[in-house]
């Protein structure tokens, strides 16, 4: 089995045909999914989703993209919930200096803030981070240091950033991006990381595999980057769909099936 650590199922774009998508997983292995919240209206629809069906998990979080939205009483709303109803982890948050119409200092704000709910809970982090390595990172170490478990979803940067968040028992996540005819540096990145460091997610509905580029992605799909990433890592799809489970199962501390 394979686990989707990170997708967005509660989207609008899948109101259509959410069960046969969820069916459609499983059947390939996909048997664990977890919904990433991005506000709090995400976060209760992602909760929702993993109460209606079995083997989906989920995530409270603000994304970068929703920072500047965010007021005191934002925070307190999401420090409640995460108490009452205990997610797997705090996420997505993080800074997206790519393209967000929150500034940096906002973004800097609410992403500490968040990872400041994750620590009183102990939960991990799932952290979105683009055009931002340097400022994700010391963020990172300044507020969760030794105690903060986190992973830097749909890791886009270079070798030394994932050599410097594994240094300090950060993981990374790597989505079916790596698959595109354009991305053979970022398949690099992923071929070299150390296996017991990495876990796998779609993101969908968005980056769909090269093979279905320009569609929505599904969390069916994971199975296309796994054979894409042992192939390149010259591994079998045993060990690295076993290694990458036991990661997230314990990253997120999900049941053992
Ligand atoms: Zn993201
Ligand atoms: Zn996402």
């Amino acid at each position: 089995m394979i686990v989707d650590t990170h997708c967005h199922l509660f989207f609008d774009a899948f109101d259509p045909d959410r069960e046969a998508v969820i069916n459609r997983a499983k059947e390939l292995g996909v048997k664990y999914m977890v919904n990433v919240g991005t506000d709090p209206e995400a976060n209760q629809q992602a909760l929702d989703l993993s109460k209606q069906y079995e083997g989906l998990f989920w995530t409270a979080g603000l994304h970068p993209h929703s920072s500047h939205l965010a007021t005191e009483e934002t925070f307190e709303e999401i420090r409640q919930f995460v108490k009452r109803e205990k997610p797997s982890a705090i996420g997505e948050i993080g800074l997206d200096y790519f393209k967000s119409e929150a500034s940096p200092e906002i973004q800097k704000k609410v992403f500490t803030r968040m990872l400041r709910i994750a620590l009183e809970d102990k939960l991990p982090v799932i952290v979105h981070s683009r055009n931002a390595f340097k400022d994700t990172f010391d963020i990172l170490k300044a507020e969760g240091g030794e105690n903060l478990k986190g992973v830097m979803h749909c890791f886009s940067y270079d070798m030394p950033e994932l050599e410097e968040l594994v240094k300090s028992g950060f993981l990374a996540s790597f989505t079916c991006n790596v698959t595109f005819k354009n991305a053979a540096a970022l398949l690099e990145v992923a071929k070299h990381a150390p296996l017991d460091k990495i876990m796998l997610e779609t993101d969908s509905p968005y980056l769909a595999p090269q093979i279905y580029r320009g569609k929505r992605n599904e969390p069916s799909c994971l199975v296309h980057l796994a054979q894409v990433l042992s192939e390149a890592r010259n591994i079998s799809r045993e060990t690295l769909e076993a290694t990458t489970t036991k990661t997230a199962i314990s990253f997120f501390n999900l049941p053992v099936p």
